[in-house]
């Protein structure tokens, strides 16, 4: 099972809690707030919608927002396999009817090879196709969605009307999500269960919705203990909702004795992807504070330190 919020199989037999409104998703209130008055806006004068950047660590509801905008049966593409004679082919078959659910959503926009975000670049901002100014394309909403924002260079930031940096989310958003959930799958569980399923989420609704996916098959009616021990014993998830991975890359870290650990030095020893390190990992363990950021690596905090001597290796 991937701990840490990254897609797996488990999350596709949710697609059926995903919202489809902004009605029924949670927090994210300046977002709801200008997206709604631009779709407003937009569809009133029946011109594309500006594109939209969409940036977090996995989990935290970019695909949903995308398509709430874009509709459910939004163009979804991966920016790892998108290549420029693609999309060209893709952005002439994009229909004339209802230009302003004229939409693509690109996912994992950081990892577009260098020559599409070049083109892609030219085409978001002059509705041309490089190279070929004569040739016009209908005017489309791009929506990109991104777990590596500061990879992005700030020429093709400045290409989106809209940027959005999802956050973690709190407990009581987290328990409002699991709640939702739990309804629709009929689920019966306490409210002191919902928080601590919502307290060892790490802030992820992903994380939130997996578990409660999960638990439903130990016991017909979730209490608190049950879903401390599951989660614990089982899954090996803490009460701060750290997984192996977590505590593996705490642990690098303390082998440093003080000194900063850099993250090469920490992904390799751990033979982990860097990237899986920086936007998943230590992103949450920033956020609670058991790490510290310096220029020449990462630190324990004291929180950290007394963290993981307490703790027994998994
Ligand atoms: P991302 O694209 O950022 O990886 P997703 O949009 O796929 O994340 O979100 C993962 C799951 O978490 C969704 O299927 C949805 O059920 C749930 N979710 C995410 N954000 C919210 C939210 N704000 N309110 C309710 N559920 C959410």
């Amino acid at each position: 099972m991937d701990l840490e919020g990254k897609k797996t199989e488990i999350d596709s037999l949710l697609e059926c809690v995903r919202p489809i409104s902004f009605d029924t998703l949670v927090g994210n209130s300046n977002l709801k707030e200008v997206m709604s008055k631009a779709m407003e806006g937009s569809s009133k004068r029946s011109e594309a919608l500006g594109h939209i950047l969409l940036a977090s660590p996995p989990g935290l509801g970019k695909t949903t927002v995308a398509r709430i905008i874009g509709g459910p049966e939004v163009l979804q593409l991966m920016g790892t396999n998108l290549d420029p004679e693609l999309f060209e082919r893709i952005l002439y078959m994009l229909g004339e009817d209802n230009p302003f659910k004229r939409v693509v959503f690109v996912d994992e926009f950081h990892s577009l090879r260098r020559g599409m975000k070049e083109s892609i670049s030219v085409i978001m901002e002059a509705f041309q196709l490089p190279g070929h100014s004569s040739i016009r394309i209908i005017p489309f909403t791009l929506i990109a969605a991104t777990t590596d924002s500061g990879s992005l260079h700030q020429a093709i930031r400045d290409r989106f009307m809209y940027t959005f940096q999802l956050e973690f989310y709190s407990i009581e958003d987290l328990s409002k999500i699991a709640r939702r959930t739990a309804g629709i799958l009929a689920i019966k569980i306490t409210d002191s269960a919902i928080t601590e399923i919502a307290l060892r989420s790490r802030g992820i609704p992903r994380l939130t919705n997996r578990y409660l996916r999960l638990l439903r098959d130990w016991s017909s009616l979730l209490t608190k203990p049950i879903v401390e021990d599951i989660l614990q014993s089982k899954f090996r998830i803490d009460h701060m909702g750290l997984g192996p991975l977590d505590r593996e890359v705490l642990y690098e870290i303390l082998k440093g004795a003080g000194k900063p650990v850099g993250i090469v030095t920490i992904a390799s020893s751990l033979q982990e992807d860097q990237s899986n390190i920086e936007n998943i990992v230590e992103p949450y363990l920033l956020r609670v504070g058991l790490i510290q950021k310096t220029p020449r690596g990462r630190v324990l905090t004291k929180k950290g330190m007394d963290f993981i001597t307490k703790m027994k290796r998994t």
